[in-house]
């Protein structure tokens, strides 16, 4: 019974109609990756970096950065690891940055745009990424694009920084979580390698309700058709130019969220570690066919109570 019960933690999830959805992690440490290897996570679809800042009193530097990263690619044995660049701001404060108030920090100086205005975090932080790459199949992802010039400007420093350390080539890619990202889909989508669409902050942009507002908490559903017609357009721009195209946000951690999003021809689902296991069974016991007939009635719902109803 153990046996089999492992067995079908690590193998792949694969509907009743043979469609491949890989199902990988998103973390924040190597506690997590280890604790995501275990789960049957087929890789990180989401490495949140910042998380390596909070709860301590100063930034950690390039060394100890490019050890963590390292580690965490050994823990994941040799599977696909997204590591997203710092997301400080917003909801993400880190007190000894001695960062300025803001009076709207969700629409400030968050993501990539602290990292241009700070290249004393940005600089080692991607240095230690292409360090750690010659340990296993790292792609480096950028927070917050917001336009064209974001990417443009993230992906040179980038690769300034590569050829400084005559590191080889990885994939870059953006989250797409801004409204206007999912407007230059088609664009981004000739540049970047991949995107991911972080869904938590996607919903609350397109909706304009904050994630963390307790009274808001349960209209920000994430199913709602505004923030499904986004979705759909970033997946169709990507499809278009043949390039990857993932979740990471709360949204594949959710059943229905996971039927919606594979059935818009989502081929990979980064979920939290405790729903590895459960998005694996729900993508077992569907069928692609069946999730896109949902997809499809869910994009032409009113509001998220139809879709939920579904
Ligand atoms: C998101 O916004 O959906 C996301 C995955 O990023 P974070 O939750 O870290 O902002
Ligand atoms: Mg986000």
């Amino acid at each position: 019974q153990q046996e089999i019960e492992r067995k079908l933690r690590f193998a792949p999830a694969t509907t009743t109609d043979q469609q491949r959805i890989e199902v990988v992690a998103n973390i924040g440490n190597v506690a997590d990756a280890q604790k995501a290897a275990e789960a049957g996570a087929e890789g990180v679809g989401l490495l949140r970096t910042e998380f390596l800042f909070l709860g301590r009193d100063s930034a950690p530097d390039e060394d100890e950065q490019f050890e963590v990263y390292r580690d965490i690619i050994q823990a994941m044995q040799q599977q696909p690891i997204i590591i997203r660049t710092l997301d400080i701001g917003g909801d993400k404060e880190v007190a000894y940055l001695n960062l300025p108030k803001e009076a709207n920090p969700f629409l400030g100086i968050r993501g990539v745009r602290l990292c241009f205005e700070h290249p004393e975090l940005f600089i080692p932080q991607l240095r230690a990424i292409y360090r750690a790459a010659a340990y296993g199949p790292v792609s480096i992802m950028f927070p917050m694009i917001a336009t064209l010039e974001d990417w443009e400007k993230a992906s040179v420093i980038a690769e300034q920084v590569r050829q400084e350390l005559d590191a080889p080539v990885v994939p870059m890619g953006i989250m797409v979580e801004v409204p206007s990202a999912v407007m230059l889909a088609e664009h981004l989508a000739k540049q970047v390698a991949f995107f991911s669409i972080g869904t938590n902050d996607l919903t609350q942009y397109t909706l304009a309700m904050d994630r963390g507002h307790p009274q808001l908490a349960r209209q920000a559903d994430s199913v709602h058709p505004a923030v499904l017609a986004m979705i759909a357009r970033t997946v169709e721009a990507a499809n278009k130019e043949g390039k990857w195209v993932g979740v990471c946000g709360g949204l594949a951690s959710d059943t229905l969220g996971a039927s919606i999003l594979a059935g818009m021809g989502v081929k990979e689902l980064s979920v939290s570690i405790p729903s590895v296991a459960t998005i694996k069974a729900h993508i077992r016991a569907s069928s692609l066919t069946d999730m896109q007939e949902i997809a499809r009635k869910a994009l032409q719902c009113r509001n998220a109570a139809e879709v939920r109803a579904l």
